[in-house]
């Protein structure tokens, strides 16, 4: 069977949708591409079944519509799995209807959490002919690929059947991780992903996810985090086959990985993997970067994992309220994020921080802490980087029904899902919560951070990290909360 895995252009004003392995969307203005692990995994999986498979990434790609199609053409695949997440779905079922009637032979399935969410709502709105639920796309589309060749479909599928729309029961989640092959990066095209990336200091670099997703799942996890749903078990790998991995991309020749994994595995796993780095050497090739939160490790630990040439860490902070991150199911301590960020920052990594305003529940005063705060980090230089979004009630979060039941919804369109405007009630006026998003980026641009960075500049790569490339995306973030956003779309 040909199979596609695709990811059609979205042709926006907004700017280019940053689509794979995204937690939290957003339309960029500065382009990032970031390697879409799980949609990799499964390409990997169907190719190494025997399938014929082409890797379609007409958004990292820079291609226009017409070219993705003569693409689809020249490949004329009996299957296309699209990933999709609730701000481009609309425009996905625009563009899967269109591919309908230029290539009425060819299969299309839709997967990703916006689905898995809301499976029957594609169905109904669009000529897709397949929903496939869960975020093990490894599973779901080999066993889809192997239901049209002649087996039984997989659990978590929705399907056709005349006029009416059937779906074989719940996904089954993954958990043993050690049997999943390492990704096939040149059938996936890693190289698109290694370069536009502000994440990176080294590049090439490229992702790995050796966990799915999160360990976090006291109450249900964070309750505006759509992972924990779209992978209800946490599942790791071992160590030493994460530890095999690396090695393999060593050769590949990355200079830097970030593992995506909702939060890196934590306890004697991380002591094992740091111990295989330092003890193979790969510490002195690699660098690794990976998600934690503010209350899972130890000083000593920190220190371990400095030696094993971990620098980017990033933790999400949501919020300096601590009313706040208990309504979100944090589990963290304001106070966490402080300690974490200091020992982090002593052993040598560089802590990155996303935190987000727009809280129905939170004042101005509270929003308004939440940066200043944060310029306190920065000020302590415990922070080298931040991200600031707006929060956003994704379908199928706990956030999302919390949102439903009090009215807190402005709208129900999804293309608005996008972080250019606030979805949720607040208290805070529009134009005053963009301006205090654009402040987070602002606040770390004060002479004697400026000063600190430029001083710690050593080599080519600092170099380009931190002036070229770090300027770049600071200018394009606060192009993407700019004033005239909120007066366009609200
Ligand atoms: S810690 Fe991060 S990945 Fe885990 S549930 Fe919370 S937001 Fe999601």
């Amino acid at each position: 069977m040909r199979v596609a895995v695709a990811y059609p252009p979205i042709d926006s004003p907004k700017g280019v949708p940053l689509l794979s392995q995204n937690r939290q969307f957003q339309y960029f203005n500065n382009p990032t591409f970031i390697y879409p692990v799980l949609p990799a995994t499964a390409a990997t999986v169907v190719a190494n079944a025997g399938h014929e498979v082409a890797w379609m990434d007409g958004i990292a790609s820079q291609q226009s519509y017409t070219e993705f199609v003569d693409e689809v053409d020249r490949f004329a695949p009996d299957l296309m799995a699209i990933e999709t997440k609730t701000p481009t779905v609309k425009a996905y079922w625009r563009i899967i209807d269109d591919l309908k009637v230029r290539f009425p032979d060819m299969r299309i399935a839709l997967m990703g959490d916006h689905v898995t969410a809301l499976p029957e709502e594609s169905m109904t709105s669009s000529n897709v002919d397949f929903v496939m639920t869960g975020g093990d796309f490894d599973v779901s589309l080999l066993g889809l690929v192997e239901h049209l060749s002649g087996g039984g479909p997989p659990a978590g599928l929705y399907y056709r059947d005349g006029d009416d729309i059937r779906n074989t029961g719940k996904f089954e989640s993954l958990t043993r991780l050690a049997s999943v092959p390492f990704i096939d990066r040149k059938l996936t095209k890693w190289e698109l992903y290694a370069y536009k990336n502000g994440n990176f200091k080294y590049t090439p670099g490229t992702y790995t996810m050796f966990g799915r997703d999160c360990w976090w799942r006291r109450g249900g996890g964070c309750t505006f985090c759509s992972w924990t749903t779209t992978f209800p078990k946490f599942g790791v790998t071992t160590a030493e086959r994460a530890l095999d991995e690396v090695g393999q991309l060593i050769e590949l020749g990355v200079r830097e990985i970030f593992d995506d994994t909702g939060t890196f595995p934590r306890g004697a796993w991380l002591e094992k993997f740091c111990n295989g780095m330092i003890e193979r050497g790969y510490n002195k090739k690699v660098t690794m970067g990976c998600n934690m939160r503010s209350d899972a490790l130890t000083e000593a630990q920190y220190q371990l994992m400095g030696k094993a040439n971990f620098r980017f860490i990033l933790y999400g902070l949501e919020s300096a309220t601590q009313s706040t991150l208990n309504r979100l199911n944090k589990g963290t301590e304001w106070d966490d994020i402080k300690q974490a960020t200091r020992w982090a920052k002593n052993a040598g990594l560089e802590p990155h921080v996303t935190c987000m305003v727009g809280y129905p529940w939170e004042s101005y005063e509270e929003a308004k802490r939440t940066v200043d705060l944060t310029k306190e980090l920065f000020e302590a230089g415990s922070i080298d980087t931040l991200q600031a979004t707006i929060v956003m009630p994704y379908p199928g979060t706990a956030l999302f029904r919390e949102a439903e039941e009090s009215g807190w919804l402005r709208t129900n369109d999804w293309d608005r899902y996008d972080m250019r405007e606030p979805i949720l009630v607040s208290p805070i006026p529009d134009e005053k919560l963009l301006a205090l998003t654009r402040s987070l980026y602002t606040s770390f641009i004060n002479p004697k951070f400026v000063i600190r960075k430029l001083a710690s500049i050593r080599s080519k790569d600092d170099f380009s990290y931190i002036v070229s490339r770090g300027g770049r995306y600071v200018a394009g973030h606060l192009k993407d909360f700019a004033r005239s956003r909120t007066s366009k779309s609200s």
